[in-house]
């Protein structure tokens, strides 16, 4: 039987680790040719072995999204090497929680260049393939962090919150040249996500909490992406919200 994304590309940002990691697996198990995007080389080399190995194609590009000239060189580099884009999963991401009051700044300027710059940047980089296309698919990652705000999270939210803005905004954008737009909102999963923290009160509390839950697993949101990827081309899932069944 054909696999569902069969002769489709999709480019991955923040394939390293995470969601990322588990959604290039996932796309890649469903036919798909997938070009894996972070900093760090040696996880996208493994990863990509991996994938060969499950006889799928894999094309690690070593990058940082917060770059405009390095997003618009990976997004060159994989429309040379694989010929299209058909969906590019915005995923790469920072949740460096604290207080507002007495916050390191550097945490925000991180947050928003990599949250949100990045998003942008990969985005702007992509549109013109797929409008040329006339199909494609943006699927972004925001969280519950973009539903709900909380103390000690507020730059986060604001992050968050700005993807969810976006999408809807490039939605209507972008719609007429048959570009799909999906936000992904998750909330806790068990990734590497919280070992960035700096704010060593904000680590413990986040910590603490997670202890009290059972998070969901990268694989789970793997499988809502994979879902929304492989409707129809005149179904566009616009948003898909997804908390563990004990997250409050
Ligand atoms: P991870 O920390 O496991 O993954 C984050 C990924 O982003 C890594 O692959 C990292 O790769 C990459 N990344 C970070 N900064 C950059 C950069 N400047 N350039 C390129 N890549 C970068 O966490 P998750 O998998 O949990 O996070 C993925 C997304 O999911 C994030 O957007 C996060 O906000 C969101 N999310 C996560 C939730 C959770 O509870 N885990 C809940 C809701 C949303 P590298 O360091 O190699 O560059």
């Amino acid at each position: 039987m054909a696999k569902r994304l069969e002769g489709k590309v999709a480019l991955i940002t923040g394939a390293s680790s995470g969601i990322g990691e588990a959604t290039a697996l996932a796309l890649a198990a469903e036919g798909a040719q997938v070009a894996v995007v972070a900093r760090r080389a040696e996880r996208l080399q493994e990863l990509v072995k991996l994938i060969h190995e499950q006889d799928g194609t894999a094309v690690p590009v070593v990058a940082d999204v917060a770059d405009e000239k390095q997003v618009q060189n990976v997004v060159n580099h994989v429309k040379g090497k694989l010929g299209r884009i058909d969906i590019l999963v915005n995923n790469a991401g920072l949740m460096l929680l604290g207080m507002i009051d007495g916050a390191n700044t550097e945490d925000w300027r991180r947050m928003v260049d990599v949250n949100i710059m990045g998003l942008l940047y990969t985005t702007h980089s992509v549109l013109p393939i797929m409008k040329e296309q006339k199909s494609g698919h943006i699927i972004n990652i925001s969280s519950v962090a973009g539903r709900t705000a909380r103390a000690g999270s507020g730059v986060y939210n604001v992050t968050k919150w700005g993807v969810v803005a976006l999408s809807e905004a490039l939605r209507q954008e972008v719609y007429k040249d048959h570009i799909r737009v999906s936000v992904i909102e998750p909330g806790a999963v068990a990734t590497e996500l919280t070992e960035h923290i700096t704010d060593e009160e904000a680590k413990k509390k986040q910590a603490e909490w997670l202890q009290g839950i059972t998070p969901l697993e990268s694989e789970d949101i793997a499988n809502a992406i994979v879902y929304a990827a492989t409707q129809p081309e005149r179904v566009n899932v616009n948003e898909i919200l997804i908390r563990p069944i004990e997250q409050d």
